[in-house]
């Protein structure tokens, strides 16, 4: 079995997490309390900018698209823990990003580029954590947080944004370090 402590080849990693991710992911997810407190996550993206951007980099060399299998099936077993209906963080800080057409229909067509991706923002549709226009809603809300898309890899900017909003981002993106073996400590030495 490949120690991950004494990782140095990439391709190493790549080869063997083709033939055991399945194995391993499952053990993480039953072992591993996800982070759902909204505070406590903004509290430990602020302290781990730097260890996730040295993440990213470490990301950047490996299969990517290995990397999209492990981070959909992470995110199948996470989506279903987390209750959406609880949280409505993404809604009550960030409007997912969305065509003008859709966004014609919340905001002044004067104000829709400010209003494309942005922080602080609550959207008017949400009341009690929930959508009231739910059937409607467009489809950047139906498919936040992304998480399902390919090429995680070129997204991360983007997914390193919704890691201190959404609690799905954040426990895929926490578990996928325990699951390549990756500890930030490692990359000092
Ligand atoms: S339309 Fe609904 S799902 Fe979309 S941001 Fe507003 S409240 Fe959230
Ligand atoms: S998608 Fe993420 S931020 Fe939005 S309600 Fe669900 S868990 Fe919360």
């Amino acid at each position: 079995m490949l120690n991950f402590h004494s990782i140095l080849n990439r391709d190493a990693v790549s080869s063997w997490l083709h033939n055991h991710f399945n194995f391993i992911a499952i053990q993480i997810t039953n072992i591993m309390k996800l982070e759902e407190n909204i505070k406590k996550i903004e509290q430990i993206a602020r302290q781990k900018a730097k260890e996730n951007r040295a993440f990213r980099s470490y990301l950047e060399g490996l299969d990517s698209e290995k990397i999209d299998k492990i981070v959909h099936r992470i995110y199948e077993e996470i989506v279903s823990q987390i209750d959406c209906t609880a949280c409505g963080n993404c809604c009550m800080n960030l409007r997912p990003e969305a065509s003008h057409m859709e966004l014609s229909r919340f905001v002044e067509e004067k104000d829709i580029e400010a209003f494309m991706y942005l922080k602080g923002f609550p959207c008017k549709y949400l009341k009690e954590k929930k959508c009231t226009d739910y059937l409607n809603r467009p489809e950047e809300c139906r498919s936040y947080p992304y998480m399902d898309r390919d090429e995680f890899v070129k997204r991360i900017p983007g997914v390193l944004q919704n890691y201190e909003i959404c609690p799905i981002v954040f426990n895929v993106f926490e578990l996928l370090k325990i699951e390549l073996g990756w500890r930030y400590e490692n990359t000092k030495d």
